[in-house]
């Protein structure tokens, strides 16, 4: 499978021998410069854009739809068929409220239609296959344009910056990378090109978790870049053994899980500065952050084009109402997605910030399946099911799965297979998870033909029934 190498993934590449030279060699580049002209472009108009006022916005947003729609239209037969059928002509498109004439598409659209969905072949130079884990342990495949990358990056950097983020700042990354030990036997990688501290999130015993902290101490002013469970297990063992945070950390960026308030306050609490949380997918099509002064998610308008909607698929407009995360993206240009269901859930708070001015939708308390779920080691120690989130083919063949656990190191992979799973993909997963989880658990392989839901009908990642040891 085919990967886009791009300067977030080009370092890896590097021989080891060559590191410690071009390290010293690449510090002194400005990171915008890696990450090309195309990044440096979208930065600028996200910089610009988020101030734009509300008709500015719309207007925008209708151009990009419309641009969207008539690509599927030219060239998707399952669009084409979808518009026919609906009697909308994405030609007399006037504003984005137009696409409510249009059904809502789910993962299970993806699966059946893929290729149908299509408007370029996926053979194509600038194409790459990604998936995801996604909602209830449902592996989702599909293809996406190889250059998503840079505007994905110009975003999320557009949106840190809100809370004091600059490129070139170093970032301590605990976000489920495979990180080999060091020659001092820490589990620590360093990224020259981005500034990126990698440490492992598989290894978070409290030996390990204090050498992370101690790290992270000698490297200057920097942000933490975390999972929500990942940033909390490292509050949890400073209070818990009465250790110092590290007072050179400006700020925290807790992404991909649901954040709790509560552990969102105690986090804070601990390393004494902001916890700031953005809100994305796979799919790319909805992005939101937070600002300066609120926690509410501000919709980024110029990446994708976001609804919510009430479970009779009706606009949600009222401030506190909750609502499905709707998505319409303007990055994917090999696989439109047009009215895709998320399986994410939010409250909708308006559309302005009073606290910084940005005339952007508001909403809240986001809740789907980024779920905070662990496996345990065998020395007790968590690991999050987001860090074994595969974006390869490891699931090719697989319809659902979900791990089962009753004693700590061991764990039960149970899969329901789609058709054309055998013996290779059986040895793929061994392979490819295996490696993440470096022993910590070991697992089995147990072909099922179904996962039940659990008691409040919530798909379960993690089937958990070790004690968990939660301090
Ligand atoms: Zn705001």
């Amino acid at each position: 499978m085919r990967q886009a190498v791009s300067a977030k993934n080009c370092w890896a590449k590097v021989s080891p021998w060559l590191k410690a030279p071009a390290s010293y060699l690449l510090e002194r580049v400005r990171p915008d410069i890696w990450l090309g002209r195309r990044f440096r472009r979208e930065l600028r108009f996200a910089d610009l854009s988020q101030w734009w006022c509300l008709d500015r916005a719309r207007s925008y947003q209708a151009d990009r739809l419309k641009a969207i729609l008539l690509l599927a239209d030219g060239a998707s037969p399952f669009y084409r068929g979808a518009f026919d059928k609906a009697g909308f002509d994405p030609a007399a498109l006037r504003s984005a409220q137009d696409l409510q004439a249009l059904p809502t598409i789910d993962r299970s659209t993806l699966r059946t239609h893929l290729d149908r969905m299509c408007v370029v072949p996926p053979q194509c130079g600038d194409v790459d296959y990604t998936s995801t884990g996604g909602t209830g342990g449902t592996p989702l495949g599909f293809y996406i344009s190889s250059n998503r990358s840079a505007t994905e990056y110009a975003y999320l950097i557009a949106s840190w910056q809100r809370v004091g983020f600059h490129l070139g700042l170093p970032l301590a990354v605990l976000r489920g990378k495979t990180v080999r030990r060091d020659r001092k036997g820490l589990y620590h990688e360093y990224d020259p090109v981005l500034r990126y501290h990698y440490y492992s999130s598989f290894h978070m015993t409290d030996e390990s978790v204090g050498r992370y902290l101690e790290h992270i101490a000698t490297i200057g002013p920097c942000f933490l870049h975390v999972y929500p469970s990942s940033v909390a297990a490292l509050a949890k063992f400073i209070s818990r053994a009465g250790v110092k945070a590290p007072d050179n950390i400006r700020g925290i960026i807790a992404e991909s899980e649901t954040v709790y308030p509560g552990q969102r306050q105690m986090v804070e609490e601990v390393f004494g500065c902001r916890y700031f949380s953005c809100y994305g997918h796979s799919e790319k099509l909805v992005l939101a952050a937070e600002c300066e002064f609120s926690t509410d998610y501000h919709v980024w308008p110029t990446y994708g084009y976001c609804e919510l909607l009430d479970e009779q698929g009706r606009p949600v407009t009222t401030p506190g109402e909750r609502g499905e995360i709707i998505g319409t993206g303007f990055i994917n240009t090999v696989v439109p997605f047009i009215r895709y269901r998320t399986g994410d859930y939010a409250t909708y708070v308006g559309d302005h910030c009073e606290a910084c001015g940005r005339e952007h939708v508001l909403i809240r308390d986001i809740r789907g399946h980024r779920t905070q779920e662990m496996l345990v080691a065998a020395d007790g120690s968590e690991i999050s099911w987001t860090a074994l989130n595969m974006h390869d083919d490891t699931f090719l063949h697989v319809r659902q799965f979900q791990f089962y656990q009753d004693t700590p190191g061991q764990a039960v992979l149970r899969v329901v297979p789609a058709e054309g799973f055998g013996d290779e993909d059986q040895q793929r997963i061994q392979q490819n998870l295996g490696r993440k989880l470096d022993g910590q658990v070991t697992f089995t392989i147990e072909r099922v033909e179904s996962i039940p839901l659990s008691p409040r009908g919530k798909a379960v990642y993690v089937d958990q029934r070790s004690a968990l040891d939660r301090p």
